[in-house]
């Protein structure tokens, strides 16, 4: 049998996809920066919409 072998989406560094607990990634700090890299970029795009207008939120009574 063949081993598969992918690239990391990260690093651009080969690595196993036979039992690795990080795939796609190499690595555990690929994988946590890949997700980090998503959260800061959904992050950065919603405060970059702009809510210069701060609606005034009425609770009710
Ligand atoms: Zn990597």
């Amino acid at each position: 049998m063949k081993e598969k072998k992918i690239k990391c989406p990260n690093c651009g560094r080969e690595t196993e996809w036979k039992g690795n607990p990080f795939r796609p990634f190499c690595s555990e700090k690929c994988k946590l920066a890949d997700l980090n890299k998503w959260f800061n970029e959904e992050y950065a795009i919603e405060g970059a919409v702009g809510n210069e207008e701060s609606e005034e939120v009425d609770t009710g009574s």
